[in-house]
């Protein structure tokens, strides 16, 4: 029997409905409109279209946004001379600096800048630490969405033997300590993990995060298990025209789909998710900088 194929769009339409909700709930109320700041230095145009789309998404769910574009040649002073005075905005609760930055900046030193309660990317080293103690901390918006998605489809997840595929600070690791925090047995897998399709087949939720085009075959998978493909790769497609190419997860889909109980496509799965969860922590930063109930 074929999986159930999990519409990241559709549900991260329901999380920004309940952003939206929310958010005029605070403005009524408590008259507090959550605002995000996204800072963007240079001009990649990748990263302009991400910023342009987090303004839209962000405008569309009652929050004030604020865009800052610098120029590449921006020095360190003045990007830090920003996020202070971000820092010390009080209608501003979320601020992200989108990345890559030019070379002569460090990402590491500019996270560490941010307002680690304004930290909405969940990136810097304050809020992985509150995470991996078990404290109230800010996560990492991509495996934020993988959880709550996991949430939904499988409800409790206590007592879930959880594989996770890579160990970036990004996704991996966030990912591991949001499993272990709703009490799966966690199992981080890297590129030096000996006999990965034995540890992947052991795994009733299995989180790839690698970026390796169809790295995981279905022979992998435990029959029933919950596939979440977090990995974007462009890879030839010389079935729709000479030079075309198309995007595909770190799972190979097709005969994935075969074995597995529930799976996320690419694209339309995890990508989604990650600008809805954006909102959503920056709600949650209104609601514990105003020292209000968040929302769950
Ligand atoms: P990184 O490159 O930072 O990390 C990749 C991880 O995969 C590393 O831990 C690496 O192990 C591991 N790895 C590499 N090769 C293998 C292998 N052969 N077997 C097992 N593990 C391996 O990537 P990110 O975590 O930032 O991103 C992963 C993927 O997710 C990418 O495709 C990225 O585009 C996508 N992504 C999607 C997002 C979204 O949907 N919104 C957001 C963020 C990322 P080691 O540490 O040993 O080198």
């Amino acid at each position: 029997m074929s999986a159930q194929i999990l519409d990241g769009k559709a549900f991260a339409a329901t999380i920004r409905a309940k952003v939206a909700d929310h958010v005029s709930r605070l403005m009524a109320d408590h008259d507090i409109q959550p605002g995000l700041a996204v800072v963007l230095v240079g001009e990649d145009p990748a990263s302009e279209v991400y910023v342009r789309n987090k303004g839209i998404a962000t405008r569309e769910c009652g929050m004030k946004s604020v865009e800052h574009k610098l120029p590449a040649e921006t020095s360190a002073e003045d990007l830090y001379a920003l996020i202070d005075s971000l820092n010390a905005d009080p209608s501003i609760h979320g601020i992200l600096v989108q990345f890559p930055v030019p070379d002569h900046l460090s990402e590491r030193d500019i996270v560490a800048r941010i307002d680690p309660a304004k930290d909405v990317d969940g990136l810097s080293v304050v809020n992985a630490g509150l995470l991996a103690s078990g404290q109230q901390a800010m996560a990492s918006c991509t495996p934020l969405g993988c959880l709550m998605l996991l949430r939904d489809t499988l409800g409790d997840l206590s007592g879930k033997d959880a594989v996770i595929i890579g160990r970036s600070n990004l996704v991996g690791k966030p990912m591991a300590q949001l499993l272990l925090r709703d009490s799966c047995t966690v199992t981080i897998a890297h590129s030096r993990t000996k006999d990965l399709a034995e540890t992947v087949r052991r795994a009733d939720i299995v989180v790839a995060a690698v970026g390796r085009p169809q790295m995981v075959p279905g022979d992998w998978i435990k029959p029933g298990a919950t596939v979440i493909d977090v990995g974007i790769n462009r890879i030839p497609a010389p079935e729709k025209g000479e030079g075309k190419t198309r995007l595909v997860g770190d799972v190979d889909f097709d005969s994935a789909k075969e074995v597995a109980g529930h799976i996320t496509p690419v694209p339309g799965g995890v990508g989604p998710l990650t600008i809805a969860c954006l909102l959503a922590n920056t709600v949650t930063a209104a609601c514990r900088i105003n020292g209000l109930d968040e929302p769950e």
